[in-house]
Parts: structure tokens; C-alpha cells; sequence
């Protein structure tokens, strides 16, 4: 079997053992489905059932919702999500150059629920009492008996703004990241769209930032955008780290073969300045000139766990979850957990990873229920890069994890396939098929 040929086996294995017996009649054909109690002043009492609030309806929260409804069906189980519906940040580099639509990624929380037997609360977490065991939310409070964080990344201006509000807003309004689902996404698109030529910036920021591959695989599609849309522009990849991250030898041999004219990739290129008026930064050897840009700071954990006194800092980031790496329970308490891109430890902050932690907590939680032991798991990570369109060329990897001495951590099981040369999309359109597989087991 070639390398090819076992990554995409492991990946449609991954996928088929979620869907194996997982039909959502499967599980809970008889139950009747059970409001959220959400009330002014919730007085938490002894439940026959216990109850399970995760807060964050991405990758992870809509993974372990499920899955703590079919590995413990008794449990009652909120989600509590402040975005009215889902759009998919994976697949979304391909909607900035129109290779899907939206309704690829966009997808309805209410048929989530529905279709999963719990129950979805639009709302936005605010505070929790951890004594009492209440969230508290926008739209009331909520007792629990377990509660799970799975509200992914904030991103974090302050190496750049150091303290400077106005540049910071600045940032964020003219020239925004697109690495969290929302109004950034579209702005970029049209950035992109009406681009008439120049320097196009992205930055890739150091520490364990949200999908390491993304901003060098967003970087090929849009110089692939300008090539076939005659734009005499070129994107000038300014990355904090001293190589690439991730598939460096196919990203580095894509960006020198196919794209020598369109994408300049600069290593240990850490702005130090912006000119925004003047339209240009700079750093300790260079001063670039742009006609436009999107810059990606480094990423953080959501404010709320700092609020609840939640996180610490680790060698990735700043601010990220206080949690036990085996456990996933925040540190000094014993029924919240923390998982998907705000975990602390340093999986790859991806869709896929974060789905599988929400599945592998889900069934410690169930255990816990079930009065079993729970036992850690690794996450799996799965990563399409798409390089090109005319003819589609990508690279894959996959790996899963495992603890060292020391605090350490390493991968095991990796397989990455890297020869984009050869490598097309199949018929299956493999990195297609594999979103449509996620979004089919979180929602339908
Ligand atoms: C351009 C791009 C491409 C990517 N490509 C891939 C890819 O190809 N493959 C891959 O595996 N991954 C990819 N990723 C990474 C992937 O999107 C993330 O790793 C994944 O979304 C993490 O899941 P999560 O559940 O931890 O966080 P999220 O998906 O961000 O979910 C967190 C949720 O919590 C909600 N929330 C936060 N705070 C609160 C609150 N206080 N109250 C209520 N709700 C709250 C948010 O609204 C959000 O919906 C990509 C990301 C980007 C940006």
C-alpha cells in the first residue's frame, strides 16, 4: 500500500468508526426530549439524571454533546452556544476562493439537537458559581452536575499592541485575521476579490496558534486566485517561527516551484511596527510595503476562564486552560472540564483534534456517571492542505499522541504524505468528503 493510500485509510477510518452504529435513533429512540430548566435564580437540586452544560457548540462542544448522550443516555444534556448558527472555519480558505459556498459550512445548531437528543441554548456564558454548581448565562442561569468549556481561542494583540487600543481596534477592523468564524471571513473575501495588485500580507504567529497549516495553505489558494485571475499580486508570508510549521517540505517546495512569483514566504519575520496610514511594518532586518493584508496575532484562551480564575500560562501561549492534562478537570475542581483549542496542551489546535477530545471526554465524563474509571485517550489529528486548483494538488497528515516523561509530549502513529506533485484530490475529493463526514456526525 502506498503512504498515500494509508493516510487516506486512516482517515476514513477514523471517520467510519464515528458513524458505526452512532444513528442518533440508535441511542435514544425513547426518550422524550427534556427542556433545559433556565431560570432567574436556578436552586440546584438532587437530580435523578445528572446534568451535563458544555458551553461552545464548535468542534468539540457539538462532539462531546453527542457523544455524552449516546455513552451515557440517561444524562440530561444543555448546550449552551452564543452564535446562532454554525459556519465551519475548516473548508473555509476554500469558500474565501469561491471552491465552495456557504451552505458547505454553514450548518443549524437547532437540527444538532434536535437530531442528537440534547438541548441548545443560544446564549453567551458570562460567569459560573463554582461552589453552587450554577452557570450563568445571557439568557438566565443553569445548574449543573458537570460542566465543560469547549469555547476555543480569543486571539491575543498584545505582543503587537502593547497596550495601544486604537492600533489594536485598527487591526482588527482593517486588516482582521479570519481565523474565527464571522464578519473577518467575509471582509477577507472581499479583500481578496478586489485586490488589484502588490504585496497581500498574512502573518503566522508563533506558539500552538489555531490550525497550523491554515495560513500556508490560505496563502497557496490565494496566490492560485491571483495567478488565474491576472492580478500582478503576490502574498508575502511573514512567519514569526524560523520554519514552516507543519508539511514544511511540501508547503516550502509549493511555494518555490509553483508560486516563485506569488508567494514570498519570510521566516523569523516578527513585526516589531505598523505604519498603517503609510501601509507598512516592519521588522528587526526589514521594512515591507503592503497594498493589503489580513494578520493573524497569537491566540489565546477565552476570556470567561480567565474571569473564573481558569487559565496559566504555558511555552505556547500567554493565557491558555488550567487543566490536568490526563483529565482534562480544571485544576482545584473536580466536575469542570476544559476542552478543544483552549486546552492547554500542545495537540494541534485543529477541527479534527478537537472533535475526537470532545468524544474521549464525553466518555470520561459518561464514565464518571456510569461509576466507572475514565481513562485518557489521544485526540486524532487529521489536516487537508489544499495547494492548487488547476490541476488540485494537496497534502495530508495524520498522527495521534502520546505523554513522555517530564511533562512532555510526542506523536505517534504519524503519517504524513507531502508529494503534491503527485497527489490529486481523487474522486473521492478526499478533504471534501472528510468535512462532509464531520458535518454529517455533528449534526445530521
Ligand atoms: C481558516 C481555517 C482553516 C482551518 N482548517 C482546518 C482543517 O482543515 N482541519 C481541521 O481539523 N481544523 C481546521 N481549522 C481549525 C478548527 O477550525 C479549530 O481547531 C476548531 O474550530 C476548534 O474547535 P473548538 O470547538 O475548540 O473551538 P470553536 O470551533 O471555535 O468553538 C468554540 C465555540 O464556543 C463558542 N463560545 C465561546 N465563548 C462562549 C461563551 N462565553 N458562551 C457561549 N458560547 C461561547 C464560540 O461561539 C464557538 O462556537 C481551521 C481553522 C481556520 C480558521
Amino acid at each position: 500500500m502506498k503512504r498515500r493510500d494509508v493516510l487516506k485509510a486512516a482517515s476514513l477510518a477514523f471517520v467510519s468508526t464515528l458513524t458505526a452504529g452512532y444513528g442518533s435513533n440508535d441511542v435514544n429512540e425513547k426518550e422524550t426530549h427534556k427542556k433545559a430548566k433556565i431560570k432567574s435564580s436556578a436552586v440546584p437540586k438532587k437530580r435523578k439524571n445528572s446534568k451535563v452544560v458544555v458551553v461552545g457548540g464548535g468542534w468539540a462542544g457539538l462532539s462531546l454533546a453527542k457523544h455524552v448522550k449516546i455513552f451515557a443516555p440517561q444524562a440530561e444534556v444543555v448546550m449552551v452556544e452564543k452564535r446562532d448558527h454554525f459556519v465551519s472555519c475548516p473548508m473555509s480558505n476554500e469558500w474565501l476562493v469561491d471552491l465552495v459556498d456557504l451552505e458547505f459550512l454553514t450548518h443549524s445548531y437547532i437540527d444538532a439537537s434536535q437530531n442528537n437528543n440534547y438541548t441548545f441554548l443560544n446564549a453567551t456564558a458570562i460567569d459560573a458559581d463554582k461552589k453552587k454548581h450554577i452557570l450563568k448565562t445571557s439568557r438566565g442561569e443553569i445548574a449543573y452536575d458537570y460542566l465543560v468549556f469547549a469555547v476555543g481561542i480569543e486571539y491575543d494583540y498584545d505582543a503587537w499592541a502593547k497596550g495601544d487600543s486604537v492600533l489594536e481596534e485598527r487591526l482588527k477592523n482593517e486588516y482582521p485575521a479570519a481565523f474565527i468564524p464571522g464578519s473577518e471571513h467575509i471582509t477577507l473575501k472581499h479583500k481578496i476579490k478586489n485586490f488589484k495588485g502588490g504585496n497581500f500580507i498574512l502573518t503566522v504567529p508563533e506558539g500552538n496558534y489555531r490550525c497550523l497549516a491554515a495560513p500556508y495553505e490560505r496563502a497557496c489558494l490565494i496566490a492560485d486566485y491571483f495567478m488565474h485571475h491576472n492580478i500582478d499580486g503576490k502574498v508575502v508570508i511573514m512567519d514569526e517561527s524560523n520554519k514552516i510549521r507543519i508539511k514544511d517540505k511540501g508547503f516550502s517546495s509549493v511555494f518555490n516551484e509553483l508560486y516563485k512569483d506569488h508567494i514570498e514566504y519570510m521566516p523569523s519575520a516578527k513585526i516589531l511596527k505598523f505604519d498603517l496610514d503609510k501601509k507598512v511594518v516592519e521588522t528587526d532586518f526589514d521594512e515591507i510595503h503592503f497594498e493589503d493584508a489580513s494578520f493573524y496575532p497569537n491566540v489565546k484562551a477565552p476570556y470567561i476562564l480567565e474571569k473564573l480564575h481558569m487559565t496559566r500560562s504555558t511555552p505556547f501561549n500567554r493565557v491558555e486552560a488550567d487543566i490536568n492534562r490526563n483529565t482534562y478537570k480544571v485544576k482545584g475542581t473536580n466536575n469542570i472540564y476544559v476542552c478543544g483549542d483552549a486546552r492547554p496542551m500542545g495537540f494541534s489546535k485543529s477541527g479534527n483534534t478537537a472533535f475526537s477530545e470532545g468524544m474521549n471526554v464525553a466518555q470520561m465524563i459518561a464514565d464518571e456517571i456510569n461509576h466507572k474509571t475514565p481513562k485518557w485517550q489521544t485526540p486524532v489529528t487529521i489536516c487537508f492542505s489544499l495547494l492548487s486548483t488547476k490541476p488540485e494538488r494537496e497534502i495530508s497528515l495524520y498522527t495521534e499522541y502520546k505523554y513522555t516523561k517530564n511533562d512532555g509530549m510526542d506523536f505517534q502513529n504519524n503519517i504524513t504524505d507531502e508529494a503534491w506533485k503527485t497527489n490529486g484530490l481523487g474522486k473521492e475529493k478526499v478533504a471534501y468528503n472528510w468535512a462532509e463526514s464531520m458535518f454529517k456526525n455533528m449534526f445530521y
